[in-house]
């Protein structure tokens, strides 16, 4: 079976990790953790990173950073994980959601405006499989409204938009380092921000909002989300390869976008001319002559030794939200047209040019 992501680890990788345990600086205090909310942040051009347990945790900082009362509203994607919408609900607000550009599948900016009211504090904006989401106009409304932009790049390490870094634009930005994303420390997740303020926020809140002077004294609630020093010195190692690990997914990409640009019956993922994909994961979407969905199309890979993943089940689909009386009867067709002809082939670092044949091969016939 060719798997659908794979890590890729190197000597460097078991170097790092093992200096940790035989200096014995295995928790969340340690140099690694420095040298990789450092490096990170300065990769994407940001001043402070603050390295979390997961992605899911970045975001939940991220939106206890916004300071929201009770009924606030945050915009972003319906076609997004369910980490996004939750991190809102928890901290009391309510996710206002739109729905995806039908070419490129990032968070349609033409419907931000209209979604835009008086409660609205932010906009989360999320970088879908890799491809960067159109910032300009979202930077611009955020201007002209006074609201604060929540980048999600957990898909889109090291991706452009017009020059500049995923993750190096919005107020806030979020990033993960789950085990099936561009560099990863097994599970862990960073909030990259300019704001000398809200970094030291985001650090208080990953340690228990514990004060400097006076330890077991709490002003505030936070969170246990610190990062140890071996997932970061995984993090070190990896980052050293970021680059490489780049080219090296858009080479994949390549590679399917030759072998599958004349199918019938499927629509492969584009790249804007204003962005720079790393292609995190490399989607298709069945296009309706195929009379089949994902499951069918799926099934018919997976029979052939070729695993694959849906794509996001969108966020007004999910009966958790319906049981809070969120998004019920709301209609995003784009969004749900993904989830249900979507799914996305094997990307792993890993793989073999031969293996690459052999995904494209099953893909022909399961088309026939
Ligand atoms: C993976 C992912 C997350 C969550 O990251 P975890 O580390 O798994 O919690 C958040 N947002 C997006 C877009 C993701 O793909």
């Amino acid at each position: 079976m060719i798997p659908v992501c794979e890590p890729s680890i190197s000597k460097r990788e078991e170097e790092l990790v093992i200096d940790c345990l035989r200096t014995g600086w295995i928790s969340s205090a340690g140099k690694y953790i420095d040298l990789f909310e450092e490096s990170w942040a300065a990769y994407c051009g940001m001043g402070h990173g603050i390295a979390v347990s997961s992605g899911t945790a970045a975001l939940q900082i991220s939106v206890r950073l916004l300071d929201l009362k009770p009924g606030d509203e945050v915009i972003m994607p319906s076609f997004t994980i369910i980490s996004c919408a939750q991190a809102v609900t928890e901290c009391g607000g309510v996710p206002v959601l739109v729905d995806s550009d039908p070419v490129n599948w990032q968070m349609d900016v033409s419907q931000i405006r209209q979604k835009i009211s008086p409660k609205t504090r932010a906009i989360m904006v999320v970088h879908i499989y890799g491809h960067p989401a159109d910032m300009s106009p979202i930077m611009d409304l955020a201007e002209e409204f006074g609201l604060k932009v929540i980048e999600d790049a957990a898909e889109a390490h090291g991706a452009e938009y017009k020059g500049r870094k995923c993750g190096g634009m919005g107020d806030i930005s979020v990033f993960s380092f789950y085990a099936n994303k561009l560099i990863t420390t097994g599970e862990g997740g960073m909030v990259l921000t300019r704001s000398d303020e809200l970094g030291e926020k985001a650090r208080d809140l990953r340690n228990l909002c514990f004060q400097k002077s006076r330890r077991f004294y709490h002003e505030d609630l936070g969170y246990n989300f610190r990062m140890t020093n071996i997932q970061a010195a995984l993090g070190v190692a990896q980052f050293e390869r970021i680059d490489q690990i780049v080219e090296r997914k858009r080479s994949i990409a390549k590679a399917y976008w030759d072998r599958l640009k004349d199918a019938t019956g499927i629509v492969l993922p584009v790249e804007e001319p204003w962005g720079r994909s790393v292609y995190w994961v490399y989607g298709i979407v069945l296009e309706t002559v195929t009379r089949m969905n994902n499951e069918q199309f799926s099934q018919r890979l997976f029979v052939q030794g070729v695993d694959t993943r849906p794509f996001f089940l969108g966020m007004h689909e999910q009966p958790v939200f319906h049981k809070m009386g969120l998004f019920v009867n709301e209609k995003y067709p784009v969004a749900e047209r993904l989830a249900r002809q979507g799914l996305y082939l094997p990307t792993g670092l890993t793989i073999k040019e031969n293996e690459i044949d052999q995904v494209c091969n099953a893909v022909r016939r399961g088309l026939m």
